[in-house]
């Protein structure tokens, strides 16, 4: 059956992977990728609109009647230095939200699944006779900063746009490539980055007792909240809570105004969410009072990605077409991850099941056992690492087939 093998590649998306690679752009400023995405749909037949939530895109191509499937790429880079040694690495920079120049890389592989998603709906639009139905390409900009998903839903994605009975996605991982990788269920978490501002009362170092201290109330909180995980969370819950910052002061001799935390939060069901975000206010509120503080603090959101749910019945569906592509051997259940990703998004505001998977990108003859177990994936560069780069060979032609061996499978022809 045609799509149980891999599907002819055109030859020129390895050079378009390659131009994405060189030139990859931050969260919202995918101006010359949406460019390059938006040209291409148009001559594979879509009818394009640009600009949704800032730089995303979305195809549309209608092929009879039948179910509508959304495809989802992400198109945005990191503020990585590129450290590949690849004769296609980035050497760009650009200037990031808070003005500073920072270099850019394609370090997550967002290139990768932009290519993947183009290549997929040129085979899609070449081969109507293999699926009907409603095939909707969406190129969402700025996963990174947990908010292009949003924008895009927020900028009337389902208004615009039929809402899809499927959302179908999948992100390159440090898998050996060949391999593909779904768990059912909750399987990346839900996270929250927040800015807690402590206010004190600055003094000369020498005058203690004209201050409130801020950097022994930011001590006193940093502590206190060790304990939220560890006493107030059930056992059988997952949750992480890592406080990534903490500044406060600039010499030796100065009791500082303020101190600012930057926190960090895991959790994979909204009731353990609550609880942390909660027990996070009381304790901040509560340091600050105990402290004395006459102002309160302040506690704010950085970033937000909601647990991304892979609907069970929608994940093994999908599964199943690619282990009859690549042999069952090849599927593996990766459990679920501490990582996030803003794709379930766009399923919760369709209503819509998500089947989101991780396609293996990495030289396969660097692992042992291939499995969840080989201890190479305890040493192989993985996503965010300045050496992180997929194989482009078979990892593009698997990336391409594996999106449109999923949408014959959701839009089979009738
Ligand atoms: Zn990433
Ligand atoms: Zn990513």
């Amino acid at each position: 059956m045609a799509d149980h093998q891999n599907v002819p590649i055109d030859p020129t998306l390895t050079d378009l992977y390659k131009d994405l690679h060189r030139h990859p752009e931050l969260g919202f400023q995918e101006h010359r990728t949406a460019e390059i995405v938006a040209d291409r749909l148009r001559k594979s037949g879509y009818d394009v609109t640009s600009g949704i939530g800032r730089t995303g895109v979305v195809g549309i191509l209608k092929n009879g009647s039948g179910p509508t499937a959304l495809l989802r790429a992400d198109m945005d880079a990191l503020p990585v230095k590129e450290d590949t040694g690849l004769d296609y690495a980035s050497t760009a920079t650009a200037t990031d939200g808070s003005g500073k120049t920072v270099p850019v890389d394609h370090a997550c592989g967002h290139d990768l699944h932009t290519t993947c998603l183009l290549g997929a709906a040129d085979v899609l639009a070449q081969d109507r006779a293999s699926w009907a139905g409603t095939l909707l390409v969406v190129f969402q900009p700025a996963e990174e900063l947990g908010s292009g998903a949003q924008a895009m839903v927020d900028d009337g994605l389902y208004d615009r746009f039929p809402k899809p009975d499927i959302v179908l996605g999948q992100h390159v991982a440090p898998l050996p490539a060949g391999k593909i990788a779904g768990h059912p269920g909750a399987s990346y978490a839900g996270s929250d980055s927040l800015r807690v501002r402590l206010i004190g009362r600055g003094a000369h170092g020498s005058m203690p007792q004209a201050s409130i201290d801020p950097i022994v109330m930011a001590a006193e909180t940093v502590l206190r909240l060790q304990t939220v995980i560890s006493r107030e969370i059930p056992s059988t819950a997952t949750a992480v809570l890592t406080v990534g910052s903490i500044h406060a002061g600039d010499a030796a001799n100065v009791i500082p105004g303020e101190a600012e935390l930057q926190l960090n939060i895991r959790s994979y069901t909204d009731d353990v969410r609550q609880r942390i975000l909660g027990a996070v206010d009381r304790i901040v509120r509560g340091e600050a009072s105990t402290a004395g503080a006459t102002e309160e603090p302040t506690i704010t959101e950085i970033e937000r990605f909601p647990v991304v749910i892979n609907d069970p019945a929608a994940l093994a569906r999908t599964l199943d077409t690619f282990a009859a592509w690549l042999g069952a051997d090849n599927i593996l259940d990766p459990g679920a991850g501490a990582g996030s990703e803003d794709v379930g998004i766009l399923a919760t505001a369709a209503g819509a099941p998500l089947s989101y998977w991780l396609l293996g990108g990495t030289d396969p003859s660097l692992f042992t056992t291939g499995d969840m177990n080989d201890p190479a994936l305890l040493t192989v560069p993985s996503n965010h690492s300045p050496h992180y780069a997929p194989v482009i060979d078979p990892t593009l032609a698997n990336g391409v087939t594996a999106l449109v061996a999923a949408t014959r499978t959701w839009l089979p022809a009738s």
